[in-house]
């Protein structure tokens, strides 16, 4: 094989047929030297170097390639075992190949592979290591959030865990001895430390393997995956394997994580490509959603949940809330500006002079007869507004009836047949009165929750550099109307609510008191430095 001047070893199965089967009817020829066929031939019913038999023949012939299945009385198998030159060649030596090279410090007979034995196969020695013992920093995670710690001259117990690695689990024992701290009937145990064999104990019955928690934390720093597509990754993994213990739920692995992470020392380790390590000023960058620790309890909900005891707050609906009060009228008024004003599309494509101009009459008859006396009960700067932009004043001798549009918009608001009263919150009422009793630019501010208005007074401003009075008396009349059914709608309601705030919010002890807690497990946001 391969190249030229290499020395080898080539080892040939030879026998007189292809059809033998027995193994004392095959002999080995051996062979040391280059490919070309020089060096020594030996072959093995002779056991000594000595003249060509009929196996070297054969041998010989199949490694120049000539081999001849018709050749008398030889059949060839050639079994080339070749060693390349990386391993030592001693040409005079009966010593093949270096058994140094292949002994390591382990010298103990392994078991195959669990996939590749034999269910009746022994195992001869229990695999994984039978037992986690039991060493001075074992500890219970006391239940008053402090720790007890083993005592070899106490009991102890054997028990069974789950040890939770990359691809498959296995069940062995672990050494417990009864916590001396806890309440008894807790059945709290002092466990194993077992991170010097690169184990984690979440609660003694339940450990991970560094490397499983090792890997997610790869997986969501590399690229973002949540806790349950990647529990489900692990599950099929698992269950490639048998005997299959499988893996556990998104929820005790989340649990796990955390406790496993929480230990991580993160802290002071901080690096730059062009500062070195641990650079002075770190500037931070990313979204943190924080929610105090304290807030976190088994009685958190979505604000949507209605709890049993949820105070019951009667509350009486108001009738009216619309801006201006007689439906009929809100509706014609609606109704007037939505065809068109002085300007009716009644007839729509209509050549029909006389139809048109039907329904021009009809417009103004109901404009001046109707609108007008109605708009003026509810105050006189309401009508003299809409009179002079909406009304008659939006008459341009070229174009007819053309309001602008800001004036008609809140026109159709004040006349919308829904609560559009609702931007008037309590601030929004405030505001305006502000407004009203001062009306400076940097009070029209305060509107903004009120666009339509807002906009109106804007445009005059911009337009006039001055409010025009009837604006400003709708405006008023918007305010005192805005509070008139405030004060009916708080009248048939409680003010304020009864406020649910009294309850307690239950905090464990062991959260308060242990000093395990780092600080930043209280907010949930962990920085390696201190705040600036
Ligand atoms: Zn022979
Ligand atoms: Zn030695
Ligand atoms: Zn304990
Ligand atoms: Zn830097």
């Amino acid at each position: 094989l391969g190249f030229e001047g290499d020395q080898a070893i080539h080892l040939f199965s030879v026998s007189k047929s292809n059809d033998a089967i027995g193994i004392s009817q095959w002999v080995i020829v051996k062979h040391e030297g280059s490919d070309a066929g020089e060096g020594s031939w030996k072959c093995s019913s002779q056991n000594k170097e000595g003249p060509m038999c009929d196996h070297i023949v054969a041998a010989k012939k199949f490694m120049k390639g000539s081999s001849d299945a018709e050749g008398p009385r030889k059949e060839t198998e050639g079994v080339d075992i070749t060693f390349t030159k990386s391993f030592t060649y001693y040409p005079t030596s009966t010593k093949q190949f270096s058994w140094q090279s292949s002994r390591a410090v382990s010298y103990l007979p392994i078991l195959p592979p669990r996939w590749c034995m034999l269910p009746f196969e022994v195992e001869f020695y229990p695999q994984p290591p039978p037992l986690i013992q039991l060493s001075d920093q074992a500890s219970c995670p006391c239940l008053d959030g402090g720790r007890a710690f083993f005592n070899p001259h106490c009991p102890t117990i054997i028990c069974e865990c789950q040890v939770y690695t990359l691809t498959q689990a296995f069940s062995i024992q672990i050494q417990l001895q009864p916590c001396p701290r806890c309440p008894q009937e807790q059945c709290r145990y002092i466990g194993p430390e077992p991170r010097d064999i690169g184990l984690f104990n979440f609660n003694n019955s339940t450990l991970f393997t560094h490397e499983l928690l090792k890997e997610y934390i790869s997986a969501f720093s590399s690229s973002e995956t949540p806790f349950e597509p990647w529990v489900h990754t692990i599950t099929r993994r698992y269950e490639e394997m048998h005997p299959n213990i499988p893996f556990v739920g998104g929820g005790l692995f989340w649990s796990v994580w955390f406790a496993y992470v929480r230990l991580i020392q993160f802290e002071g380790d901080k690096s730059c490509p062009s500062c070195g390590d641990l650079p002075e000023n770190i500037i931070w960058d990313g979204v943190s959603i924080a929610f105090g620790w304290k807030h976190v309890n088994d009685e958190l909900e979505p604000p949507t949940v209605i709890q049993d005891n949820a105070p019951e707050c009667s509350s009486q609906p108001l009738p009216h809330q619309e801006w201006l009060p007689d439906r009929k009228m809100r509706k014609k008024l609606h109704e007037w500006l939505a065809d068109g004003g002085l300007k009716p599309n009644k007839g729509g494509e209509s050549e029909d002079l006389a139809l048109n101009m039907e329904a021009c009459l009809e417009h103004t008859r109901i404009l001046q007869l109707e609108l007008y006396p109605w708009l003026h009960t509810l105050s006189p700067y309401l009508r003299d507004m809409f009179s002079h932009r909406l009304g008659h004043g939006a008459l341009q001798s070229e174009k007819g009836w053309s309001p602008r549009k800001e004036y008609l918009v809140l026109f159709l608001i004040l006349s919308a047949e829904e609560s559009t009263m609702q931007t008037m919150t309590r601030s929004s009422l405030k505001n305006l009165e502000t407004f009203l009793l001062s009306p400076t630019w940097e009070n029209l501010q305060g509107l903004l929750g009120v666009p339509a208005l807002y906009t109106v007074l804007e445009l005059e401003h911009g337009r006039e550099g001055n409010y025009a009075s009837d604006t400003l008396g709708v405006a008023n009349w918007m305010l005192k109307r805005g509070k008139e059914v405030m004060d009916s709608l708080l009248a048939l309601n409680h003010e304020p609510l009864p406020g649910t705030l009294t309850q307690n919010i239950v905090t464990s002890t062991v959260q308060k008191n242990s000093s395990e807690i780092h600080s930043w497990e209280k907010t949930g946001c962990c920085y390696g430095l201190p705040q600036i």
